[in-house]
Formats: structure tokens, sequence, C-alpha cells
């Protein structure tokens, strides 16, 4: 059966330029699922790529007529994750891969049909908090007083990742892909 895949960790730690290439390769039979967000389109970003940009309003509509897997608040906007791609995927015999953060993971962990897809859960977490607010200011995406909540959300996100089958941390990249790799080939390859 298709499985779930969940990655998360917090914003600014390298989750995608770990997965990026990772999930692309065929004999990992992985999509990609793109997420909803009510944030703002940063400059390097693709609608329908990266995100579905929505208003407030139409992520409401979609709350309220039963379209998301899960959703969270995380820092003053909406994130989630389209239901009705995943239902098509699952049923297609295709792994889906979603990056969301630790109340998704929690919707998704305490929703039985999922449960029965057996979800991997992977949390990549970064060498020191010093290093994660370095690679957040280098980005320049967001401002500094958005970096510091940022920090404060991944103080909070790291102390959950006991609810995760693997954790991988970042501290040198090449490592922590090789680390995926390898949780890759165990766990989703046919035997
Ligand atoms: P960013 O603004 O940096 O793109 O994302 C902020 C946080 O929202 C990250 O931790 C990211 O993983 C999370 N996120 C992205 N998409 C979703 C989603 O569909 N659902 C949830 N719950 N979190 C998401």
């Amino acid at each position: 059966m298709a499985r779930l895949v969940i990655i998360c960790g917090p914003s600014g730690v390298g989750k995608k330029t770990i997965y990026h290439n990772i999930i692309k390769q065929p004999k990992y039979n992985c999509v990609y699922s793109v997420s909803m967000t009510t944030r703002k389109k940063r400059k390097d970003e693709k609608e329908g790529k990266d995100y579905f940009f929505v208003t407030k309003k139409q992520f409401m509509y979609a709350i309220n007529h039963g379209l998301m897997l899960e959703y969270a608040t995380y820092i003053d906007n909406f994130y989630g994750t389209p239901k009705k791609f995943i239902d098509t995927e699952i049923k297609k015999g295709i792994n889906v891969v979603l990056e969301i953060e630790i109340n998704g993971l929690k919707q998704i962990l305490a929703n039985k049909f999922l449960q029965k897809t057996n979800p991997l859960t992977i949390f990549i977490q970064p060498a020191s908090f010093a290093d994660l607010k370095k690679r957040l200011m280098h980005r320049h995406t967001e401002k500094l007083s958005i970096i510091k909540k940022r920090i404060e959300q991944a103080k909070w996100e790291v102390k959950a990742k006991k609810l995760f089958k693997y954790v991988i941390t970042n501290k040198e990249i090449e490592k922590a892909q090789k680390k995926l790799i390898d949780i890759f080939d165990k766990e989703l390859l046919k035997k």
C-alpha cells in the first residue's frame, strides 16, 4: 500500500535542500503534495509548485467544505494539505510526500484511516539554534521580527521530535541526504 511520507522540521533547517532531489528518484515512487497557504509568495516561489497561494477567505472556504486533510496556523498564516490530491495518489499506489509542521502531523497521526497507511515520519533538526538563525538570516526571505518568531517556534518544534520514527540532524548536507536515502531505501523500496 502507498504511504504518506511526512517531513517536518523548523523553518530554515534545510528540509527542501535535503529532500528535493531524493524524492524525485523514480524508484521511490513518490509525489510531492503542494500545500495551500495564506502566506505571501516569496520572490523565488512559483504558484502551484511551491504552494497554492490563497486568501484567508479561500482557505476558510476549503476548511468549511472539508477539502483539507489537515491544516494549521503558523506565525499568523494558514497552511494546509488539500485532501483530494492525497486520496487520488494513494489510490493510484503512489507514495505522497508532505512537508508540514507539527500540528498538522498530529492531526494526521490522530486520523484512524491515515494510521492504516503507516505514515513514514521524519524530523529534520538543526545542529544548533545559532546555526538555524544564521541560515534564516542568510536566506533574506523574512524580516528580523519574523525570524525571531520562527526561532521561538523551532524551539517548540524540536521538543516534539519524539513523535517521529526518524530524526536527521542537518550538520552537513551530504550526510543528512545520505541518511534520508538510507531511510527511503529501507522503508520505501519493495522487498
Ligand atoms: P514556510 O513559510 O517557511 O514555507 O513554512 C512555514 C512552516 O509551515 C514550515 O514548518 C512548513 O513545513 C509548514 N507547512 C508547509 N505546508 C504545510 C501544510 O500543508 N500543513 C502544515 N500543517 N504545515 C505546513
